[in-house]
């Protein structure tokens, strides 16, 4: 199966076993909208807890709080957001259809470096053990005349964006005739600006009515109200302010499932910094951040950071966490060194002073922030695409199932009575009842034993209870593992304490 194949089954998979739909879809959806149904909300819950346990249970200077989706205009004059927010836009006027500038260059690139993998792929498997990837690279004509082009566009392309220069962005698409893959022509539109928040008004009276924007970020209700987190919790510098909630931005080009929604959710910590401290914090909440992504174990060599060459005018350090999703290492999570310009500039806009006392040192000064930014529903598309597998079985027999990490897993076990007679539901109902108030669970007794397990791996069950005859004179149970398909027979008293081992959030934490 094909990277791109993968993809469209595993957007399948995701409805067809409860975890994403398109919003809105008897009404044929909403473009980039998706809701969460009955077991992605599950895991996304889960991976929530896990960011905001590992950040503010974790952390003593860390505290959480919950700010308003709507806020006061002006908040998103003084962040940069009314005048800055925008995307270079393109249209191609056969088609009609409008797309993403940047975007477009960027796919072109990623084209060629997929054809080097190619070619490299290709001489591996010419080459065998003898194959030196190095030397190949570096002489083999194909490779050679595609870096080169790789180079030539690349290299046009920061510097447009270092320059904010639009009628280059269009240079470079028509000199590599980058076409409309839906018209095929190259016939395309100036590049213009185009803002991404959302507005809506707020009032009753279409005259006192106030323009009020969908936040685009959670970041700025933390900075608006970092001095009432401060003085009312006696925060000392270092420390941070976590938030979990909505973020709303009118994407262009919204594709790739929820990789790139309309509504979305962020996990964002905003850390407050004596200045001339950033460098340092940013390297540690670097290293953090990584470690957290690692902990999940869905493989370090699947994470990249991607130093920024452009800084935004107020950062002076920036980088991505990526991702290897299917369609190539992309951007999960942002670690931004952003010095004291929104505590500034809020200070401006508001007229309020925004400082800090140090006592050590008796002077105050407005303290410099690193942000760590990462989108939920990311994470939940790099679980669930690392998670997804097809297993050949003995027998010719193959199933698919869902690798999530353990303590990530919407139900931690299913509880199945073998057959439905006999008093084994009656037993099977005791387990549950032994088990129901530390994990999520579901029962079954529908089908066979075989058809329920598929269920349970479609889903990410890591572990089935069976119970059978001998259950009754025993007290003991089956109980099979999701990734290894292992059974071994178990104690009904024991099972607690083996799921537990495995699934308990908190072993995630301790291990951070
Ligand atoms: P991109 O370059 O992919 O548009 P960004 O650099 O604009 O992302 P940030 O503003 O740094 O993203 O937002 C922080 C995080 O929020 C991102 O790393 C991503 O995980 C998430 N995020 C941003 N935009 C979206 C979106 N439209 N849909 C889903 N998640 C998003």
């Amino acid at each position: 199966m094909t990277q791109d194949e993968l993809f469209k089954v595993l957007v399948a998979h995701c409805k067809e076993y409860g975890f994403i739909f398109p919003s809105s879809e008897i009404y044929d959806g909403l473009a980039a909208v998706y809701d969460y149904g009955q077991m992605g909300v599950q895991l996304k819950n889960n991976i929530k807890n896990y960011w905001w346990e590992a950040m503010t249970r974790l952390n003593e200077n860390i505290v959480g709080i919950d700010s308003a989706i709507f806020m006061h205009p002006r908040i998103w004059e003084a962040s940069g957001h009314v005048g800055a927010f925008n995307d270079p836009l393109i249209d191609n006027k056969d088609s009609k259809k409008r797309y993403r500038a940047d975007v477009l260059i960027e796919d072109y690139l990623g084209k060629i470096e997929e054809k080097i993998e190619k070619e490299v792929a290709k001489g591996r498997k010419k080459f065998g053990e003898a194959f030196d990837e190095a030397q190949f690279r570096a002489t083999n004509p194909n490779v050679l005349r595609e870096q080169a082009k790789w180079d030539e566009v690349h290299n046009r392309y920061v510097a447009a964006e270092k320059a904010n220069d639009f009628a280059e962005y269009r240079q470079i698409i028509i000199d590599c005739n980058i076409v409309c893959p839906i018209s095929g022509t190259c016939n395309w539109t100036e590049v213009r600006q185009f803002n991404l928040m959302f507005s809506t008004s707020m009032g009753s009276t279409a005259d006192g009515a106030n323009l009020i924007y969908l936040r685009p970020e959670t970041a700025q209700g933390i900075f608006v109200n970092y001095l009432n987190v401060q003085k009312t919790g006696r925060m000392k510098i270092p420390f941070g302010i976590a938030q979990i909630g909505k973020a709303f931005r009118n994407e262009i080009v919204a594709r790739q499932f929820i990789f790139r929604m309309r509504e979305f959710e962020q996990m964002e910590m905003q850390f407050f910094i004596k200045p001339g401290t950033e460098l340092e914090w940013f390297k540690k909440w670097k290293e953090t951040r990584m470690k957290w992504h690692v902990n999940l174990g869905m493989g370090a060599e699947n994470y990249r950071f991607h130093d920024h060459e452009k800084l935004a005018h107020y950062a002076n350090a920036a980088t991505d966490i990526e991702f290897n999703f299917p369609f190539g290492f992309k951007e999960l999570e942002g670690i931004h060194s952003r010095t004291n310009f929104d505590l500034g500039n809020h200070q401006k806009f508001s007229g309020k002073k925004i400082e800090y006392f140090d006592p050590e040192e008796n002077t105050s000064y407005t303290p410099y922030v690193i942000e760590t930014s990462i989108g939920v529903d990311r994470m939940v598309l790099a679980v669930l695409s690392h998670a997804y597998t097809v297993e050949e079985l003995e027998g010719g027999d193959s199933r698919v199932v869902l690798k999530i990490p353990a303590p990530l897993a919407p139900i931690k076990v299913a509880v199945m009575p073998l057959v439905k007679k006999d008093g084994l539901p009656e037993v099977a109902q005791k387990v549950v009842d032994e088990l129901k108030y530390d994990f999520s669970y579901q029962y079954d007794e529908k089908d066979s034993i075989g058809k329920r397990y598929r269920r349970q791996d479609a889903i990410g069950t890591p572990f089935c209870v069976t119970i059978d005859h001998d259950t009754l004179n025993d007290g003991m149970v089956t109980v099979r593992e999701r990734d290894t398909m292992q059974q071994e027979r178990v104690k009904i008293e024991d099972l607690r304490a083996l799921i537990e081992k495995k699934v308990s959030l908190t072993n995630l934490l301790r291990n951070l």
